[in-house]
């Protein structure tokens, strides 16, 4: 069966999850755990999160919000580890 309605790439007016396509998906801080070099930290990530399958979308802005935390936390494993 052909299905013919073809859905014109409309602006995503509705936020929907890219991952599970859920709409319970919603802007809010969470905590997310980022891991490197077997070292993790726990940062307070600004996202789109979505309800239905636990995924966070970080965006531009969202991702500047970590990145200073995050940064410092990699400079400070990098000079514990340099050699
Ligand atoms: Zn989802």
């Amino acid at each position: 069966m052909t299905n013919s309605t073809a859905s014109k790439s409309k602006k995503t007016e509705k936020l929907q999850c890219p991952i599970c396509g859920s709409k319970k998906i919603q802007h809010d801080i969470r905590p997310l755990k980022l891991t490197y070099r077997n070292h993790s930290i726990v940062v307070n990530q600004p996202a789109l999160w979505c309800d239905s399958c636990g995924e966070g979308v970080i965006e531009g802005a969202d991702h500047k919000a970590t990145r200073e935390e995050f940064r410092t936390f990699r400079s400070k494993i990098d000079g514990s580890l340099s050699r």
